[in-house]
């Protein structure tokens, strides 16, 4: 079988493939453990292209056998941004744009692993506690697997997102306080109803996988080649992580030649992930987070400490926008790449354009950048700093007259 347990990430310990995500041992976080062995007898490049042009021509790698729950998520658009490169100062510069995923975030990726997961163990029903992404993701996928989805929502996620929540039929729970607070009380939730599959809770360790896929593909696009820098956007840390260990499979069943991989993350001001690895100290906790950021606002950051040492083992960096640099960063890449990316996106171009000025990365290295969400989401946050319209009657004279 692919997969062989689930091992403890702290202590090593392992138990067995189900619906479990902390060690008894250490209380510490599990991730899946495959049977290499396996990978080598069925994966390879030629499968890989002939397969579907979505996460599921990667399915060797991911930790599921039955039928994929699948929208259509992944292998999204691979662009030179040659524009924001010249912008930048940099030659060969690359995005992934998971803006437009079918429910236009890079979630869509986690989530159709994790529901294929919870398919696969006969759950009755699906949840998550979601910063906005997720919520409409897992909803739209429950609604294809026929299951119920059960979502944990913080107050003040952007409207555009609780609609896309609702429009598929998912119960949405607004919880009066944070993120992590929503996450507590979907975690005491996913205890007592242990055949319900919370995606980002009892489900982890598979969900996670689904982000491996944004390593997968920038090797594949780069002709199986890995580039020298990465700049990811961190919420929870997971995805960097993911990312991480996306390209070590590929070293080790020898798709790729091995290379150390600069990995740099971008948070908004003050959340601890970032703190931590600009300034110094560990990853401590915040309460009060004062970002229009919301989809990485997350206080509590469960990946924190792996992602922090694998940014300084690997020799990156962190970076930390204030909005108003990330509302400026969202508009030069609107106006450069013709992409219109949630604020998410501008704090990972943000950040991208400081580790430029400060020397952290070369004019010439091979720089790929995730651009996980979608503008139109989040469009009030940008609107108050954008020209506004022009406002004519409807003759020719007017417009002359305003263009002139
Ligand atoms: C969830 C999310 C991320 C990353 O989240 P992690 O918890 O770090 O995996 C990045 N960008 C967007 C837009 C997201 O919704
Ligand atoms: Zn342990």
């Amino acid at each position: 079988m692919k997969v062989e347990a689930l091992k403890c990430r702290i202590c090593g310990k392992e138990f067995p493939p189900e619906a479990l995500y902390t060690c008894d041992n250490c209380f510490g976080p599990l991730e899946v453990k495959y049977n290499w062995d396996w990978i080598h007898d069925h994966a390879s490049k030629e499968k890989i292209v002939k397969g579907p042009n979505s996460l599921w021509r990667y399915r060797d790698f991911l930790p599921v056998s039955g039928e994929p729950v699948d929208l259509g998520a992944g292998f999204t658009r691979f662009i030179r941004a040659t524009n924001l490169g010249e912008k930048l100062g940099l030659k060969n510069l690359f995005l992934i744009d998971d803006s437009v995923n079918p429910t236009y975030s890079f979630k869509d990726r986690v989530v159709s692993v994790a529901v294929t997961k919870a398919k696969e163990f006969g759950m009755k029903a699906v949840g998550c506690a979601s910063t906005g992404n997720l919520a409409g993701s897992l909803s739209a996928h429950a609604a294809k697997a026929n299951l119920p989805a059960y979502i944990f929502m913080p107050r003040g996620v952007e409207k555009g997102k609780i609609i896309q929540a609702l429009v598929h039929g998912a119960k949405v729970i607004e919880v009066d306080g944070t993120y992590d607070d929503a996450n507590r009380v979907a975690t005491e939730v996913a205890e007592e109803h242990p055949d319900w599959g919370f995606v980002n809770i009892n489900l982890r360790p598979y969900y996670a996988e689904g982000s491996k896929t944004l390593a997968y593909e920038a090797a594949e696009r780069l002709g199986w080649n890995l580039p020298d820098q990465v700049v990811v956007p961190m919420a929870s840390g997971a995805l960097l992580c993911a990312i991480y260990r996306g390209f070590r499979d590929l070293e080790r069943v020898g798709f790729v030649e091995e290379r150390d991989v600069v990995f740099n993350g971008t948070q908004p001001r003050g959340l601890p992930i970032s703190r931590a690895v600009k300034y110094g100290g560990g990853i401590e906790p915040v309460k009060k987070m004062d970002t229009l950021v919301h989809s990485l606002a997350i206080g509590n950051p469960a990946d924190g400490i792996f992602a922090k040492d694998i940014i300084e083992k690997t020799g990156g960096f962190a970076e930390d926008p204030a909005d108003e640099d990330t509302i400026e960063a969202v508009k030069l890449l609107a106006k450069t790449e013709g992409i219109f990316t949630e604020l998410a996106g501008g704090v990972t171009v943000a950040g991208l354009k400081r580790l430029v000025d400060d020397g952290r990365i070369d004019r010439s290295d091979v720089v790929v950048v995730y651009l996980t969400g979608n503008g139109l989401k989040t469009g009030e946050a940008v609107l108050d700093h954008l020209d506004d319209t022009i406002k004519i009657k409807p003759r020719l004279e007017e417009f002359e007259e305003v263009v002139a």
